[in-house]
């Protein structure tokens, strides 16, 4: 399989996208680094051939910038194959980069094959009901893959890290400050245990008992998205979901969820996943490994009195 080129803003997903490249069976993997010496560093570590920009005049905030900068890296590597990770930043950039070298493109994939010279790819359809397997049938792709699709490629023997100069114009987005996100920082994609809440709690006054559950455990609150959007109990942050998170919990206690595909899709990756449902016919049960036909209320007073 062809040379793979690998880039992406966050050190951690360019990790995922080395082990993507690796997995895929490209004959070699080429990663990009712009104005990141500390992402330089960890791909080296983890065995990459790293082609470091350093270049001020790069402004990482201007997609277009990095997809200019890219394209004059893929020209001068020769590279036809480029992984981005599908984050916010990266399908921007995916999609401008597609078009400045004339390459097909795929975002938001959640799975990879290779199939002789090309690559198999897979990307919810349908609202997330179904999964369809695409291929890019121009010679020039660019795929961006989901984060957490796959692990971060481990630290190993050593690779190596080569300069690479492009040229840069003067950018149109001037960075006037970077700030944390205001509200919600937590990362539920991290937690390794997640209690999530759904319509079927009927009070935000019980929403503690599913924080001191979460506590105890050492885990999370995520929920389903009508909690977050409709009730506006719980920061968008949280959902689990198609327009939310993919979570790969060890465990995941759902409460008053139903499983629509919407939802099933951001945690059907869990090791073990517990369902409590006053419905004993609820589609959740289906992918639950297990399942109680209870009143979550009482289940989470439960759990909490016993732990
Ligand atoms: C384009 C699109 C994207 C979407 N993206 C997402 C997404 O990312 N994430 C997401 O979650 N949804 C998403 N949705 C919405 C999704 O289709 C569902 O509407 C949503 O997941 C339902 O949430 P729920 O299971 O909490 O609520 P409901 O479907 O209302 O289910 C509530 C459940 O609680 C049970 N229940 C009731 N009372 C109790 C009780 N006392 N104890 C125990 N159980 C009880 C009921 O039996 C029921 O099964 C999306 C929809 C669209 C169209």
């Amino acid at each position: 399989m062809a040379t793979v080129l690998i880039y992406s803003d966050k050190a951690s997903m360019a990790l995922e996208l080395l082990t993507a490249a690796r997995e895929v069976g490209a004959a070699a993997v080429k990663a990009v680094t712009i104005n990141d010496n500390a992402a330089a560093q960890d791909l080296v570590g983890a065995g990459a051939e790293v082609f470091a920009i350093d270049n001020d005049a790069i402004n990482l905030a201007d997609t277009a910038a990095v997809a200019s900068a890219l394209a004059q890296a893929i020209e001068q590597l020769g590279t036809d194959v480029v992984f981005l990770s599908s984050n916010r930043r990266g399908k921007e950039v995916a999609g401008r980069l597609a078009q400045i070298i004339q390459a097909g493109c795929l975002t938001d994939v959640t799975a990879l094959q290779s199939n002789g010279d090309q690559i198999e790819c897979q990307r919810n359809a349908l609202g997330g009901a179904t999964v369809a397997t695409q291929t890019i049938t121009e010679a020039k792709k660019v795929i961006a893959i989901r984060p957490r699709t796959f692990e971060a490629a481990a630290a190993g023997s050593a690779g190596s890290l080569n300069d690479l100069s492009v040229e840069a114009k003067p950018s149109a987005v001037k960075l006037v400050e970077v700030r944390s996100k205001a509200g919600d920082s937590v990362d539920i994609e991290a937690a390794e245990i997640l209690v999530v809440v759904g319509q079927g709690m009927e009070s935000q006054d019980d929403l503690p008992l599913a924080q001191e559950l979460a506590k105890k455990l050492g885990g999370e609150v995520a929920c389903s998205k009508p909690v977050a959007t409709d009730k506006k109990w719980l920061s968008e942050e949280r959902i689990v979901g198609l327009s939310g998170k993919k979570c790969k919990p060890q465990l995941a206690l759902l409460f008053g969820i139903s499983g629509q595909v919407q939802f099933t899709v951001g945690i059907r990756d869990a090791r073990v996943i517990a369902s409590i449902n006053t419905d004993e016919n609820a589609s959740m049960n289906q992918m639950s490994d297990y399942i109680m036909t209870a009143d979550l209320k009482q289940v989470l007073a439960d759990l909490n009195k016993a732990l």
